[in-house]
């Protein structure tokens, strides 16, 4: 709630409590933007059935909301349908590595079960869909407990705690900054009725794990502290957006670097981390050391 607490007195914004998992009440719209499902492994692993729940059943109630009034449906979907890619970039012709019974399933397979409903909505009925698949995004907003890499290793290195790597930290990532992703959703958005996508959204400037950890010590000034956990199951190697089909389209690129963008994070979680309950542990998976 405090994300939205600057908007809670504007006339033109209203805050609606519900579960997408339930039909939606009768409320009219024009665009329909549907990202609701937790995204950070942390979180989606830790209540898996909800989670496939949220996004088959979640877009399934979007689609018909979007139907009943006539709205564009623009979903958000996620680099993981690709899941460990075996193909390096990833371009949106890629169909993907992905297990049906790892840890990673419930998000992964609820997120292609959600592009499949939403290209059968436009085929059955002509609804007008926009998906883009979102490469991992950090930025300001993100909660201090979010459980993924930006936010971990920014406020373990402001509290001077060791940094966990999930293996040997050699996996890759691209890592995009939000006013990027936002400025990407309303370039597809406005994009002409025919244009479906699905159009990857990132930064394809990729990093190792390891790269952003000895990066974020050295920005905040801390010495290194590495400690080096069990590697998450079914974690993906190297992802790299290939977005060449949506600047085509838009002309939009990423225009904030991870340099400027980390500084901006760490900025940002100096301040959330007073403000936190102390201490607020940050989310730990399962599968590693507590
Ligand atoms: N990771 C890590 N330490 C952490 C959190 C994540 O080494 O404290 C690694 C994780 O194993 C993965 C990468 O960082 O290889 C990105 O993980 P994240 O949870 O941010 O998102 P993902 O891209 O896996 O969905």
């Amino acid at each position: 709630m405090s994300n939205v607490a600057h908007l809670l007195n504007r006339q033109n914004f209203t805050f609606v409590k519900h579960d997408v998992v339930e039909p939606f009440p009768e409320i009219e719209a024009d665009l329909v933007f549907n990202l609701a499902c937790p995204a950070s492994p942390v979180f989606y692993q830790s209540d898996p059935i909800k989670t496939a729940k949220t996004a088959a059943f979640g877009t399934l109630n979007g689609l018909e909301f979007a139907k009943r009034s006539a709205a564009q449906f623009f979903q958000a979907s996620t680099s993981e349908i690709y899941g460990d890619p075996e193909v390096h970039p990833q371009p949106e012709t890629y169909q993907g590595n992905v297990s049906t019974t790892g840890p990673r399933a419930c998000y992964d397979e609820g997120k292609r079960f959600g592009e499949s409903l939403c290209f059968d909505f436009h085929r059955m009925s002509g609804l007008e869909i926009k998906v883009v698949r979102i490469f991992n995004t950090y930025g300001p907003r993100m909660q201090v407990a979010d459980g993924r890499v930006v936010s971990n290793f920014i406020v373990q290195a402001l509290r001077g705690d060791p940094i966990t790597i999930y293996g040997d930290g050699s996996q890759t990532r691209s890592f995009c900054y939000v006013s990027d992703l936002i400025d990407a959703f309303l370039a597809v958005s406005e994009t002409p009725k025919g244009e479906t996508g699905p159009f990857n959204i990132g930064n394809p400037e990729e990093i190792t794990v390891l790269e952003l950890a000895t990066h974020i010590l050295d920005t905040i000034g801390e010495p290194e502290k590495l400690v080096f956990v069990d590697a998450a199951k079914d974690d993906p190697q190297r992802r790299k957006p290939d977005i060449s089909k949506v600047t085509a389209t838009t002309g939009w690129q990423p225009q904030v670097g991870l340099r400027a963008g980390l500084d901006a994070t760490i900025e940002y979680f100096r301040t959330a981390i007073m403000l936190s309950e102390r201490p607020t542990p940050i989310a730990r998976p399962s599968w590693t050391v507590a």
